[in-house]
Order: structure tokens, then sequence, then C-alpha cells
């Protein structure tokens, strides 16, 4: 297989950051996926994961793309604070998808507003251009498609394609029978799957539609899409290492092909 994307984990943690030496191993930061193909860098999602000290230097030009799955706090956090954005050097795509009549725009910088924040987004020097996400786009030679998650309030799932390599990026993704067959079609045999396991079994009978999935049914679906490697992302705030291993080497009793995402951990597809 041609080695055509490169994807480092910033941040696998759900809903909001956390700290502390029973985090380490998985790390606190919040939802940010590196992906380099050639000298294209996207970034998926902008939680608190983008504040990793060498993404400044990691990024090849003076351009680069954001895809946020969505609004909610912990996959933006990270954006009013990214050093690049307040350099007027550097070009950034933003992709969002227009959602409750509010463009992408309205949307990010609504989080850079008081009572928010204390900048608001004319600070930000970079020229960014703000767009929908259509459902099949290109950025450079990186063909993108996307699908709708189950989701309160939706969230886009990414699927990055890049000679044979392909990513398909599904957090904020609740389980939904209906949907299952479409994402299989959409996510079939992709060369890493990066899926929203937030909650165990027992956890889920308490946070049903809460928008996230729990982990044996994101393995039974892992399966089911044939993804060749699987990662599970979105981890609980609360959960620590130990247990993330328990959790990890249950599920790979069965399936010996996931594991439970890390921050800073590099994989070349
Ligand atoms: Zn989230
Ligand atoms: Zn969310």
């Amino acid at each position: 297989m041609t080695a055509s994307l490169q994807i480092r984990l910033l941040g696998v943690r759900g809903s909001v950051p956390v700290h502390g030496p029973a985090f380490a191993r998985f790390g606190g930061a919040t939802s940010c996926v590196f992906c380099l193909a050639g000298k294209e860098a996207i970034l998926l999602d902008a939680g608190s994961g983008l504040l990793w000290e060498e993404l400044p230097q990691a990024l090849p030009e003076k351009h680069f793309s954001v895809l946020l799955t969505h609004a909610h706090v912990d996959h933006i956090l990270g954006f009013p604070m990214f050093a690049p954005l307040f350099d007027k050097t550097y070009e950034c795509d933003v992709y969002l998808k227009y959602r409750q009549g509010r463009s992408a725009k309205e949307q990010v910088e609504a989080l850079m507003a008081p009572p928010l924040w204390p900048v608001g987004p004319a600070a930000l020097q970079a020229a960014i251009r703000f767009q929908d996400v259509p459902s099949a786009f290109c950025i450079g030679d990186v063909q993108v498609r996307t699908m709708e998650a189950i989701h309160p309030g939706g969230a886009t799932i990414f699927k990055l394609t890049s000679g044979e390599a392909s990513l398909v990026y599904a957090t904020d993704f609740e389980p939904d029978p209906e949907r299952t067959e479409a994402f299989c079609t959409f996510a079939q045999g992709c060369s890493l799957l990066l899926l929203d396991a937030q909650y165990t079994r027992e956890e889920y009978a308490s946070t049903k539609g809460f928008g996230h999935m729990p982990v044996d049914q994101a393995a039974e679906l892992a399966a089911a899409c044939g993804a060749k490697r699987t990662l599970f992302v979105h981890h609980a705030p609360g959960r620590t290492d130990q247990q993330l291993l328990a959790l990890e080497r249950q599920v790979q009793t069965e399936y010996p092909n996931i594991a439970f995402g890390r921050a800073g951990e590099a994989l070349c597809l």
C-alpha cells in the first residue's frame, strides 16, 4: 500500500479537557487529528489538542485546512488560541457545515465573543476562509467525502482518501440501526477508522440520546464496515488510563485490530 497519509492524534478526550497523572497515557486534550498528505496539512477538529506545542513547526507550508465536525466547544476550543491564526503570513480554510441557520463563521465566532472570550475574531490576522461542507470536495490531492452523524445538533463524519490510504473520522456519533448500512458503505475497508466509543455498555443505559457510542456497539460497527484498523476516540472525561487499558484488553480479546487512541500517537497509512 502506498504510504500517503500521515496521521497524528493530538487530542482524543471527549467533552472537556482533563489533566493529572491518571490521564498521562491517553492524554487529556480534546478532539484534534493532524493529517499530512505530502505538503497538504489537514486538521480534523480544533479542540484543545490543536495547541500541541510542535504543531506550528510541523505545518509544511503557510496554508492549512481545518475540517470541523461540529461546533460543540470540545471541538473548537483550541481555535481562538492557535498561534498561526494570529500570523498574517498564514492562510487557513475552515470547513464547517451550516447548521440551524448559522454559517461556519458565525458558529466559530460565537465562541470568540462575550461572555465566553475576551478577544474578538478581528484579532486573528491570518487569511481565514470559512466555508460550508460540501458532500464531496478535494483539498489538493486529498479527496474528502462526508456523511451526517446522529448527534444532538448534528455532526459531520469525514472520509479522507489519498492514493490507496483512507481515513474515516467518526466522532460524536450515536449508533442508529437505520444509519448502520449507510455508514458501512461509506467507510467500507478504510485503512483507519477513528470512531467514537465514549461510553461503557452500562453507562449507555443512562446516556442514550447524548450523541455518543458505547464500546460494544462501536466494536461491532468497526468490524461490520471492515476497517483495517480502528482507534476509539472521544474518551469519557473521567476515564483513567487504567480504565481505558482494561476496556482495551476486553475489546481486543474479540477484536485485535481495535485499540483506544492515545494522544501523540502517529500512524502512516
Ligand atoms: Zn465532542
Ligand atoms: Zn458534540
